[in-house]
């Protein structure tokens, strides 16, 4: 029987240059509800290997199938894919022109996923869960990064995701907004979402993980239970890592 994994990335490698890898050869097969830290130091490809899985990237080799589907088969739409595969990035992206709701309810009703009745009640059931209701009539340029963060999340849960990927969501908040961010997606991990989410809080990846995905120098070095990991790293380059930034 077919294994039964949300996402698989096979041999990736991929090039901005044409000449010069960046990933070079990763490997990493995500479960259902599965929650997946990626570390490692910067520069080391972890958004590039994040932004190949909803395909902001094109990759040179390799396969990522997300649900089955081959993102590497020109015969499937990528776009329909990528509706599946939420993104929320370190610098929240919101449209600075709408307000909360209307950045909310603007990808679901504009792909036709339903109506805009439906779409504004649904926000405000996300918006509940990020803990800003309050604020949906306000423009995102008059809160916080915490709380645009947080918003960012709902607008991506807006549109149903199966996956969740995480780039680094919390390096640009101040050090207060970081953990109500955090709980937002402990929450979402606990409710089954499958996550992957590339970290520095070393804290988070520890508590939340299934497991840590150590990424080095364009391959993910080394992967383990976060007690594999963070308690008994294998390799050198994690150990030396880890000695860093703990
Ligand atoms: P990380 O997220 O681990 O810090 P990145 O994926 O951002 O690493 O970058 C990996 C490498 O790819 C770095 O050497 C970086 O300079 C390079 N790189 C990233 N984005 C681009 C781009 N758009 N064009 C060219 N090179 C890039
Ligand atoms: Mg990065």
């Amino acid at each position: 029987m077919e294994e039964q994994y949300k996402v698989k990335v096979s041999d990736l490698h991929k090039s901005y240059d044409g000449v010069h890898e960046v990933i070079k050869g990763a490997n990493l097969t995500v479960m259902p509800s599965e929650v997946v830290c990626i570390i490692g130091p910067s520069g080391s490809g972890k958004s590039t290997f994040l932004r190949c899985i909803n395909k902001l990237e094109e990759f040179q080799k390799g396969h990522i199938f997300v649900d089955g589907k081959d993102l590497a088969d020109p015969k499937n739409d990528i776009n329909k894919i990528r509706e599946k595969i939420g993104m929320v990035f370190q610098h929240f992206n919101l449209f600075p022109n709408m307000t909360v709701l209307e950045n909310i309810t603007l990808a679901p009703v504009k792909l036709g996923k339903m109506d805009k009745e439906t779409a504004i009640k649904e926000a405000h059931k996300y918006l509940q869960m990020v803990n800003m209701d309050d604020k949906a009539d306000v423009r995102p340029t008059t809160l916080s990064g915490g709380q645009q963060q947080r918003v960012a999340i709902a607008r991506a849960l807006a549109m149903k995701p199966d996956v969740m990927l995480f780039d680094e969501p919390t390096s640009a908040l101040d050090p207060e907004m970081v953990g109500d961010v955090l709980n937002v997606m402990k929450e979402l991990a606990k409710e089954g979402m499958t996550m992957i989410v590339v970290t520095h809080e070393m804290g988070f990846a520890k508590q939340v993980s299934d497991k840590v995905a150590f990424f080095y120098g364009g391959v993910i070095k080394e992967l383990g239970t976060p007690e594999e990991i963070f308690d008994h790293p294998q390799e050198p380059e994690t150990k030396s890592f880890l000695d860093k930034v703990l």
